[in-house]
């Protein structure tokens, strides 16, 4: 990603930018056998009510398994696939696996609404909505159950066939919610003109909470902004009670972060759901 920036910002061609270019060309080319030989999967994190401790969803995180590599994070895929249409390979991938996840989790009473990170690049390809629309009625599974995580790496131009595109979906229940709010590219121009209903806290900020005085300020300000514009708000990387008893003192609505869970393969994801269930059942009255 970064030398593609350098390309474009610049125009300074170097030994160094040609080195990356065919280093991140070869990677893209390993992408698109990975989704071919199934060395992907989804991860599930959940997402927690900071009041009440139910867990009230999950975001799917995806993980490639290579097979000389090892485990490979998002980070090192993700932002070059999206500078390509490959990213439209793995979404559609993701799409897949996780509402037939979904479908699954369904039966077995897992009912919690799941999350899936896409970007702008995703929303302006011809027939997103219509693929959507086309797995939920393939497995049988509801708008509702399912959200969409909006990031931007990049800025995105067609804003207003974005917000289009999110207006069908969000006619068929499916939500909106705006990813890694204080960090991305004109995150304050998206809360304005997308229909999000979940702002994200960007971990950055969350995670030096309370001692660092900027940082608390910037989460103040988001959950109050959440607030007043009506919609929900919630802490990325919550790792500490410490974080977490400021978040409550914010009146933060949810929370994601280790001092949770880590993101679980979907059999450690079930498991870890129903222990949970057991252990913070509330007696009635
Ligand atoms: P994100 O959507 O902001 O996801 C949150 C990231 O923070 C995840 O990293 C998660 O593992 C990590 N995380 C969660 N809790 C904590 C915590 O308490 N402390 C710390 N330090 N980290 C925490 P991950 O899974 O490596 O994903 C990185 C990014 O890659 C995601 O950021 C998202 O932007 C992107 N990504 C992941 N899966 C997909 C996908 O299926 N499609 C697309 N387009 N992007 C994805
Ligand atoms: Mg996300
Ligand atoms: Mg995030
Ligand atoms: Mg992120």
């Amino acid at each position: 990603a970064r030398a593609n920036e350098k390309l474009t910002d610049s125009f300074i061609y170097t030994p160094e930018v040609g080195a990356n270019i065919s280093k991140q060309l070869a990677l893209m080319a390993e992408v698109s056998d990975a989704i071919e030989n199934n060395q992907l999967l989804m991860y599930y994190q959940p997402k927690v009510d900071l009041k009440s401790q139910k867990v009230i969803g999950a975001e799917a995180l995806i993980r490639w398994h290579h097979p000389e590599r090892g485990w490979i994070r998002p980070d090192e895929f993700i932002p070059d696939a999206e500078h390509s249409t490959l990213i439209l390979r793995i979404s559609e991938f993701v799409l897949r696996a996780v509402i037939q996840q979904v479908q699954q989790w369904q039966q077995q009473g897992i009912t919690i609404p799941i999350s899936i990170n896409v970007t702008g690049h995703d929303l302006l390809q011809p027939g997103f909505s219509q693929m959507m629309f086309g797995l939920l009625e393939e497995f049988q599974v509801d708008g509702s159950a399912i959200e969409l995580e909006i990031t931007e790496g990049t800025l995105i131009q067609d804003i207003d066939e974005v917000v289009s595109e999110l207006l069908r979906l969000t006619r068929a229940k499916i939500t909106v919610s705006i990813d890694d709010f204080g960090t991305g590219y004109s995150s304050l121009q998206y809360l304005y003109r997308l229909p999000i209903s979940l702002l994200k806290i960007d971990q950055l900020f969350v995670k030096h909470l309370p001692e660092d005085q900027g940082a608390s300020h910037i989460c103040a300000a988001a959950v109050a902004l959440a607030q007043k514009m009506g919609i929900k708000a919630l802490a990325e990387g919550v790792e500490t009670q410490q974080n977490l008893d400021y978040l409550v003192e914010l009146g933060c609505d949810y929370g994601q972060g280790y001092f949770f869970s880590k993101p679980l393969s979907a059999d450690a994801f079930a498991a870890w759901y129903h222990h949970r269930e057991t252990q913070y059942e509330q007696p009635l009255g």
